[in-house]
């Protein structure tokens, strides 16, 4: 049997995978070994994906739905005509505005890619945004602020180099488990590794802990800024990193003394122990190789973008960045969130990580692509646009490869504007999620195994997805969806695309072409980071051998591990920026009426709304069904006993969930997986409970810290 070299569809681990097709059809795979992010290790979901690609539940043929009938099946012609004729009379009538995109960070980059150059540079809006909003937004919104330019600096490698791993809102053990089998061997191998787990829960991760700060949820940017504050008076600061590299030092500090410049308050205001506080601050001070390893528990939350810089203020007074075994890290939820990112795929950026709101990069995008439009301001980020849809002023929505009736917060609220949207098209690869019940239009996708393109993990590492399963029924790949409807309204030029590399070529070439702009918004000293350049031009035959390579990739086609090496930053003038974090508490806070506050994420064997990993018996049995882990004493005060059912309740919505006690929960702390849905239980959407607050900057809601109350159920 020959193998496929592949890449993992889950998550932004993003590791590589050989298929094998058997003589009976079945799928089997094993870890790529020369894969440099996962060196041939799957965790448990990866290992399951042959599991995962039958055809059980697959859309396999277009489908429209008139008035509330049941769908009836459509050739492909029907269909694309009704969602180009559909956004052409909307925009008509009522202006490019009117209709949006909402995408997926399990899109392929050159999905991504057209998706974004139609809606932006064609249809002349910016309303296009994408799950990945929900998981790293906070995050992209920090590096730029940063660094100038959305970047992850470091790479794998660097967790098994370094002295000290801080893991900080990350389960790493369940969320991204093979990154957290490199620190593990790595501390077998050298023991001396020292590991802090910061997060509420006691999650499986704090089983590598040497110690572990269950801090209050929310209080993260005490946390930090009081570890500034501490660097500083106990001399870890570099001076001349600071001076020469960097800008902003004064404010941050201040800001930081002001909140924070006492360990005694700040272990207050974050629920901890004094000495365990200073435990951490001295491990940090001392350990000149620190990786800062963040994720949801810090991106998802109304002060995530100041929680992001808080923790690289930290590496910044250091100067711990760009070298070997340190800098702050960033890890992903999807698969391509990166490659999303690359593309422009949310509703405030252009492709090659160029800025909606600046002339210049409008310019140089719209020269590039000879679009005869270029949209002007930034879009509608998904939780606004899902509101606007309620509204009525987004009349148009198109939905690909995601489930925003389950994942979006207030989610009962998705429910009521997808219903009274005028037109609704849903582009996937299952037959009936909670999404596309609302569909008028359902049009089948290829799946994993089944598409060829690119994705990006989170070290910046560019891998192929390459088919190796015939496309089923009539299903077609997103991005020749995307094009298709392009035609038909009228947009040949652009969107002639016959095969992905073609695509990949021009993605490539704008990168090169945005580097080689004229300047006016960076003297020359400044960088821009994203380069593809070298990539640019790969015919399909080298484009289908293209293995794994970090970006920027130079003319010679290598790629990069580490950025910043030589300590210039891509802002203006080269230096980096310390930010002044103001530290603030959750936007709702417990009260008597809904006492509790409900964390939410992912458990460890399934994936989002459970479409794939759902078909896995195997994948199943760790954990059967949705479940609330409350502490005890909480469950006695609310009336629930441990296995019986609960009412969960927030001012949003409801749903019902079986009560635990995992034991890693603190009194008046509750935690529920966000992957149930009504396809596999009733009532079982915690999206319809969480509160829809989001990040001013960066638009990521608080899916950590909605208030509820907890009931039996049947209520008594
Ligand atoms: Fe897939 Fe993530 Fe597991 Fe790797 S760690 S096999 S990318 S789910």
């Amino acid at each position: 049997m020959s193998a496929t070299a592949t890449t993992c569809p889950y998550c932004g681990v993003g590791c590589g995978v050989l298929a094998h097709v058997d003589a009976s059809g079945a799928t089997h795979v094993e870890g790529d070994p020369q894969h440099g992010s996962n060196l041939g290790r799957l965790c448990v979901k990866g290992a399951a994906l042959g599991e995962t690609v039958d055809l059980r539940g697959r859309l396999l043929h277009p489908l429209l739905r008139e008035s509330g009938a049941l769908p009836r099946r459509a050739s492909w012609d029907e269909a694309l005509d009704r969602v180009a004729q559909g956004f052409r009379r909307v925009i008509d009538a009522h202006g490019p505005d009117a209709v949006a995109f909402y995408v997926s960070g399990q899109l392929l980059t050159e999905d991504y890619y057209v998706v974004n150059k139609l809606a932006k540079g064609w249809l002349g809006t910016a309303n296009i945004d994408t799950n990945s909003r929900l998981c790293m937004s906070s995050a992209v919104a920090g590096h730029k602020r940063a660094f100038g330019e959305d970047l992850v600096p470091g790479c794998y490698e660097d967790l098994e180099l370094a002295e000290l791993v801080v893991l900080i809102g990350s389960n790493t053990a369940w969320c991204h488990p093979i990154v957290y089998q490199r620190i593990a061997r790595a501390k077998e191998a050298r023991p001396s590794l020292q590991v802090v787990v910061i997060d509420p829960r006691h999650t499986a991760t704090c089983e590598l802990a040497d110690l572990h700060l269950p801090l209050k949820p929310g209080t993260d940017v005490w946390l930090f800024n009081g570890l500034l504050a501490f660097l500083f008076r106990h001399g870890a600061m570099h001076a001349g990193f600071v001076d020469k590299h960097t800008q902003g030092f004064e404010a941050a500090l201040a800001a930081a003394e002001s909140d924070a410049g006492d360990p005694a308050e700040v272990a207050r205001i974050c629920g901890l122990q004094l000495a365990d506080l200073l435990a951490f601050y001295r491990l940090f001070a001392r350990h000149e190789r620190t990786v800062s390893v963040f994720s949801q528990g810090v991106n998802q939350a109304s002060s995530g973008t100041d929680k992001v810089n808080s923790i690289i203020n930290c590496h910044l007074l250091t100067g711990r960045i760009g070298s070997p075994g340190m800098g702050p890290f960033s890890i992903t939820g999807q698969p391509n969130a990166m490659g999303g990112r690359e593309v422009g795929g949310m509703a405030n950026m252009l492709a090659a990580h160029m800025d909606l709101d600046r002339p210049v990069h409008r310019d140089i995008v719209q020269a590039f692509w000879q679009s005869p439009h270029i949209a002007t301001r930034p879009g509608l980020k998904a939780v606004e646009l899902f509101e606007a849809i309620e509204r009525g002023t987004v009349k148009a929505v198109w939905i690909m490869a995601t489930n925003p009736v389950v994942s979006l917060p207030d989610a009962d609220q998705v429910k009521r504007a997808l219903a009274r949207c005028e037109l609704v098209v849903s582009t996937d690869i299952v037959a009936q999620t909670d999404t596309g019940a609302f569909a008028h239009v359902l049009l089948p996708a290829l799946g994993w195994g089944e598409k060829d393109g690119t994705v990006t993990n989170s070290e910046r590492r560019l891998s192929r997805q390459r088919a190796f399963l015939p496309a089923p029924g009539e299903a077609r790949a997103d991005w020749r969806i995307v094009c298709d409807v392009a035609q038909r309204m009228g947009f040949d030029r652009g969107f002639a695309f016959g095969a992905p590399h073609e695509i990949f070529d021009e993605h490539a070439r704008l990168t090169a072409f945005r580097n080689r702009a004229p300047r006016d918004d960076a003297p020359m000293a400044a960088r821009r980071v994203l380069d593809l350049g070298g990539l640019a031009g790969l015919d399909r035959q080298a484009y289908d051998a293209l293995t794994p390579v970090q970006w920027p990739v130079c003319a010679a086609g290598e790629g990069t591990a580490r950025l910043f090496g030589d300590a210039r930053f891509a802002h203006a003038d080269g230096r980096a920026r310390f930010v002044a974090t103001v530290a603030r508490l959750p936007v709702h806070a417990p009260d008597r009426e809904y006492p509790l506050i409900l964390n939410t994420g992912r458990v460890r064997d399934q994936w989002h709304s459970m479409t794939r990993t759902g078909k896995s018996p195997r994948l199943g049995g760790h954990i059967p069904e949705p479940f609330i882990d409350m502490h005890p004493r909480d469950a006695l005060l609310c009336g629930v006993r441990e296995g019986e059912l609960a009412r969960i309740g927030s001012r949003w919505g409801t749903m019902v969930a079986r009560v635990q006690h995992g034991g890693g929960i603190l009194a008046g702390n509750a935690f529920v997986p966000i992957h149930w849905n009504d396809q596999f239980a009733s009532d079982a959407r915690v999206g319809s409970v969480v509160n829809p607050v989001v990040d001013p900057i960066s638009g990521e809601p608080e899916f950590k810290h909605t208030p509820i109350r907890v009931e039996p159920f049947p209520v008594r």
